[in-house]
């Protein structure tokens, strides 16, 4: 029987590590801290299968330039003084066109959808409840008339979005009751659902420690992959070596400085993003549908008995560090969007880095190396794509043929 070793124990990696054992591999995990708590912990919640599209868009430079002289506008640019921050930016700038968006935004939804069929295979043996798991549906809301009209002008994938105005909006979802009359419309669509990522971590890192041929989950930090004679042949960590026939790099944005090290270059970069997290009190009016908030790019979820709001796309290198601006401004708009909807006195802030690509397209699979596979780059996306994803990698290093072509979401 083959043995893997998968680096870095975030959603990806702990479902990696599953995938991997479904298809009949040993498997060791190295993970250096507890699992699920860089940018799994504390996300939007979202399983987005169907609002896939990637960021860089027709248009989105020049929006971009406007939000970066709007005091309290979604996105923050620190220029750096290394060269991938550069380097990512041009590769995002180049993929700002409709076509480029448009493939990209197809291969997500085929992504999307084997996510979504893969999280449904998990649920005899992960029950939803215990990460709080809803099937709540989403509405996006429009502000100004042109981005609703845009957004109406989108062809109807499924058929099964409901188009509403301001008013219906607020009816369909009383928590939006406060802001209703400044909305233009929303869009609602069935089969969106939202859990706790770092709850799904915790519950699959349990499930995966029972399973028959699981190694076992090492606290470890990973210093170094180790290549000889054109294969890995080890990773060197604060552990020790471990040795396995695959290797699994899922270390989010780490994954970059890992993988430089044995000359492959992922276009990764850590897109900076808060949320806040208010529980709820009975009587209070919190959304029971995840909405999104589409000029704001602001994202609001029930999870459990608590209101989770993510948004902000800080370009500020790997810091985590809360800005006390940012979260400020981020509760006003909330407060005033959401009055009534949980107790924001007891808000606690969180930031994480999401591991982005310059086209959003995670990448999975095969490197250069025959037994140094990947599983990074799912950006804003990490939990909607994270069972997908690690379906399609233990796919390839099993050698199976994939279940759609997965130009775009490879290395090359
Ligand atoms: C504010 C915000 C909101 C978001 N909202 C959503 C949402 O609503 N829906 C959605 O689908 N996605 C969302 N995302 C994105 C999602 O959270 C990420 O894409 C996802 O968590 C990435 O998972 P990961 O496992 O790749 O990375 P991580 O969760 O960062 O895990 C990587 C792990 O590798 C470990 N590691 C790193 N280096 C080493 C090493 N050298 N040795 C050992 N271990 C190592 C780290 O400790 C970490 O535990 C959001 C992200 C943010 C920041």
């Amino acid at each position: 029987m083959q043995e893997a070793i998968v680096i870095g124990g975030g959603v990806i990696g702990l479902t990696s590590a599953w995938w991997l054992l479904e298809a009949g591999f040993k498997v060791t995990l190295l993970e250096r801290d507890a699992v699920g708590m860089a940018a799994s912990y504390r996300n939007g919640g979202q399983l987005s299968y169907r609002y896939v599209a990637p960021l860089a868009d027709a248009g989105v430079p020049f929006k971009a330039m406007q939000w970066l002289f709007q005091e309290n506008g979604p996105l923050r640019f620190r220029p750096e003084a290394d060269l991938r921050q550069w380097r990512w930016l041009a590769r995002f700038v180049a993929n700002c066109n409709s076509a480029d968006n448009a493939r990209t935004t197809a291969k997500l939804l085929e992504l999307g959808e084997l996510s979504r069929r893969a999280m449904a295979e998990l649920a005899p043996v992960l029950p939803l409840d215990a990460f709080d798991w809803r099937d709540a549906g989403k509405m996006v809301v429009y502000r100004s008339q042109s981005a609703f009209k845009a957004a109406v002008a989108r062809p109807d994938a499924d058929g099964t979005r409901q188009v509403l105005s301001g008013a219906e909006c607020a009816v369909r979802e009383p928590a939006l009751a406060a802001v209703a009359p400044l909305l233009a419309g929303g869009i609602f669509n069935q089969g969106e659902a939202v859990a706790d990522c770092y709850a799904f971590c915790a519950a699959l890192a349990a499930r995966l420690a029972a399973h028959p041929r699981f190694q076992g989950s090492v606290r470890a930090d990973v210093h170094r992959i180790v290549e000889d004679g054109g294969a890995i042949t080890g990773v060197d960590t604060s552990a020790g070596r471990f040795k396995a026939d695959h290797y699994v790099l899922a270390a989010g944005i780490d994954s970059r400085d890992l993988a430089a090290a044995v000359g492959i270059y992922l276009p990764l970069y850590p897109l900076k993003g808060y949320s806040l997290t208010a529980p709820i009190r009975p009587g209070d009016c919190a959304p029971a549908i995840s909405i999104t908030d589409f000029e704001r790019k602001v994202l609001y979820a029930r999870i459990g008995d608590a209101l989770r709001v993510a948004a902000m796309v800080d370009m500020v290198g790997a810091d985590t560090t809360l800005d006390p601006k940012r979260v400020a401004n981020l509760t006003r708009q909330v407060r005033a969007t959401m009055p009534h909807a949980a107790d924001y006195e007891r808000i606690s802030a969180w930031a994480g880095l999401r591991p982005a690509t310059p086209d959003s397209a995670p990448i999975i699979g095969a490197t250069g190396y025959p037994n140094l596979w990947l599983n990074v780059g799912q950006g804003p996306l990490g939990f909607t794509f994270a069972c997908g994803s690690a379906k399609l990698l233990a796919g390839a290093v099993k050698g199976d043929a994939p279940p759609f072509k997965l130009d775009g979401l490879t290395l090359r």
